[in-house]
């Protein structure tokens, strides 16, 4: 067998330590490599004269090696090398700390490509650590690769060359010939050099497009099956005459217009010959919660069973409490089934849900699981749909009897990547929060703010309100690292600033009987400050709960800040949201004032994308994904559109892409929506 398929470290020039580091960017095969794209490219096709350099802008340039400077030693183990190099009129002294490679490869008399930032005056021009191509070997447009610690790009950029040596002879095409021509598609192979090694920008777009293009058809395609299994006609016809009042006059509150605007909506879609395909769109604090309990009210009263999914367990112990509080009074009955439901009540709920007794099932993703057998199932309604995985969409899809599903996102997604990630749902936006709350006060501040803050949360506390204090390493909530981070913090603020106060604990390590304990205890007001991880971010809804102090902000995206800021401002009293960064980056700075800027989760969606790539809408197991597609998705909407038409010729002349000549796409598409080694769209 070709190395392609084979692990990563059986490439020449990776050994275990780097094939490690491989693998947490998600690479292990030379074939994956091949498939991390570079992020930008070094443009050395316009070098630029010395003299004209701005200071401190990295800049390419040719010239010519004058000589080379002895090494200086400046102490044990740390040494200087110096090449003066002068591009025919101007002299720079190119500098290199501790690394001799470079400078003893470099020999006087040759051309090179250098590019770096220039410092220093016109008398000592100086550029520290450049990045060095012989004239005659130079790529003029060299990749630039997402790295990690480690692993620059340097070191995969020759793997790289290494992986795609073994692209020869090796036929991996999957777009066949009738669907490459009509759009101009270059072949993979070419395309995969192009992108790596490209020979000039055209050859790089035509890359850049071929693999994008690819991509998108897939997805387009995946989600199109799935649609076409969904089937167009359904069972689940039910009764517009029932009637809600009774759910009405029970909810605490009045519902704005665009709720009851999306109830009636959905209440018809649920009486239609077709099953509900819906998204409802709505930012966060604007009353999900109640519309999919109006529709599971509706439905039980129909005789019909909900499955109401949500991401996490918290989620789903919220929701479990909501929807009773909600359906208890009309005589529905919701049960909770998780994954870690212990094994003798999940018997019993299992034999609630298949004779009927159970109307409304509340679960994380377990409860899609295969042996779970519904009475009438009629209807699905998934909660911050976001954070679903292509897999576990499929596997709903798949849900037999085609019930009405409605899928409920936090994260308003911007609309280029709805169209995209939702095909042809139909979609409700809810534009409109309930009355009376007030905008969050966002403020980004520094480390060196943090007493001042704690001050300030105190106040607060001392009128009986609520807060967070998130505070996580990475973005993932339930990593080692961020537990210790929350428990050591915890830990200190207990002794320190908040001695005086009920502080506490809920980290994703933490078994699920006991994050329910800590939000019930946050909800009944027995903790005054509780100390997370971004946990909290999906759902959480404590109303009385009016600050969030965020550490690390800089770490996260902007959608998922925006998620953790929606933790307050659930009530009527003015709330806050204050965003902790010592990051010196400007563009990190720059995410933390858009924050302060907007509320509005579209726009903060649209930045997201502009500055991360789609990569969070998608959820993670995807590879490739967020370098490509961003610049496709930002920047090319006809892209969208072709890919669109492409897919729907394809399923319009092969439904099950039974034909040998798309055989390889199919794979691929199966991959990309496989789920633990079983295919739901097989
Ligand atoms: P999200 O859309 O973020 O899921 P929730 O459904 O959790 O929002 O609702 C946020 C909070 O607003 C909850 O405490 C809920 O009870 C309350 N709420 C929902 N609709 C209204 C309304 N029409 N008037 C007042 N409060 C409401
Ligand atoms: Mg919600």
């Amino acid at each position: 067998m070709n190395g392609l398929y084979r692990p990563i470290a059986s490439l020449p020039g990776v050994g275990a330590s780097r094939a490690a580091k491989y693998e947490k960017l998600g690479v292990h095969t030379p074939y994956e490599l091949l498939y991390h794209f570079p992020k930008s490219y070094i443009d050395y096709t316009k070098p630029i004269m010395i003299a004209d350099a701005e200071a401190g802008v990295p800049v390419a340039v040719r010239c010519s090696v004058v000589k080379k400077l002895t090494a200086s030693f400046v102490r044990k183990g740390f040494a200087i090398y110096r090449v003066l190099v002068s591009d025919g009129i101007s002299e720079l002294i190119l500098v290199f700390y501790n690394s001799p490679y470079v400078y003893q490869s470099m020999k006087p008399g040759e051309e090179y490509f250098v590019y770096g930032k220039i410092t220093g005056g016109f008398m000592r021009r100086e550029m520290n650590t450049p990045q060095v191509q012989k004239v005659d070997q130079a790529l003029l447009l060299q990749p630039v690769y997402p790295q990690t610690t480690g692993l620059t790009s340097v070191m995969i950029r020759s793997n790289v060359r290494t992986a795609l040596s073994y692209l020869e002879g090796e036929d991996m095409e999957t777009l066949p010939e009738s669907i490459r021509e009509p759009y101009g598609l270059i072949k993979l192979k070419e395309a995969l050099y192009a992108v790596h090694r490209p020979a000039d920008l055209a050859e790089l777009h035509a890359g850049q497009y071929r693999l994008s293009f690819e991509e998108l058809l897939q997805f387009q395609l995946g989600t199109m099956m799935m649609k076409q299994r969904a089937g167009s006609s359904t069972g689940f016809t039910m009764d517009s005459s029932v009637d809600l009042s009774d759910f009405y006059s029970a909810l605490p509150f009045s519902l704005t217009q665009a709720q009851q605007h999306a109830i009636d909506v959905i209440c018809k879609d649920l009486c239609g010959r077709k099953p509900m395909n819906r998204l409802l769109q709505g930012d966060v604090g604007s009353g999900k919660t109640v519309i999919a309990a109006a529709a599971a009210a509706f439905a039980a009263k129909n005789g019909y069973q909900t499955v109401l999914m949500a991401p996490t367990e918290i989620l789903a112990q919220q929701h479990q409490h909501t929807m009773e509080a909600f359906l208890q009074p009309l005589g529905i009955v919701p049960v909770l089934l998780t994954g870690s439901t212990k094994a003798k009540e999940k018997r019993l709920l299992k034999q609630q849900i298949e004779d009927g007794t159970a109307q409304v099932i509340v679960g994380t993703h377990a409860v899609i699981q295969k042996d779970i057998q519904f009475h009438k199932l009629g209807m699905v309604i998934t909660d911050e749909q976001h954070r679903f995985g292509v897999s576990q969409r499929a596997a709903l899809a798949e849900k037999g009897g085609s019930p009405h599903k409605l899928v409920m996102s936090a994260t308003p997604i911007p609309r280029t990547l709805a169209l995209i990630i939702y095909g042809d749902l139909d979609i409700t936006i809810l534009d409109e929060m309930p009355k009376g709350r007030l905008p969050i006060q966002t403020f980004a501040v520094t480390g060196g703010y943090r007493e001042r803050a704690y001050g300030f949360i105190r106040e607060h506390l001392d009128a009986g309100e609520q807060a967070y204090l998130v505070c996580a390493m990475i973005e993932e909530s339930d990593t080692l690292e961020n537990v210790q981070a929350a428990e050591t913090y915890a830990e200190s603020i207990r002794k320190g600033a908040f001695a005086d106060y009920r502080i506490g604990l809920l980290h994703g390590k933490m078994k699920s009987q006991e994050k329910e304990a800590v939000m019930q205890a946050m909800k009944q007001h027995e903790i005054d400050l509780l100390v997370c991880t971004t946990v909290v971010e999906v759902g959480v809804d404590v109303p009385n709960a009016t600050m969030i102090l965020i550490e690390n902000a800089d770490r996260f995206g902007l959608a998922q800040l925006h998620q953790l800021r929606g933790r307050v401002g659930r009530g009527q009293t003015q709330s806050y949201c204050i965003l902790v960064t010592d990051s010196r980056r400007e563009d990190a700075r720059e995410r933390l004032k858009i924050m302060s800027r907007t509320v509005n989760g579209f726009a903060i969606a649209e930045e997201d994308l502009k500055m991360r790539g789609p990569g969070d809408f998608f959820g993670s197991a995807q590879h490739g994904m967020p370098t490509l597609m961003q610049t496709a998705l930002c920047s090319n909407m006809p892209l969208v559109s072709e890919t669109q038409m492409a897919a729907k010729q394809i399923l319009e002349a092969d439904p099950e892409m039974k034909s040998s000549a798309l055989q390889p796409l199919r794979t691929a598409i199966l991959q990309l929506f496989a789920k633990s080694g079983e295919n739901s769209l097989n």
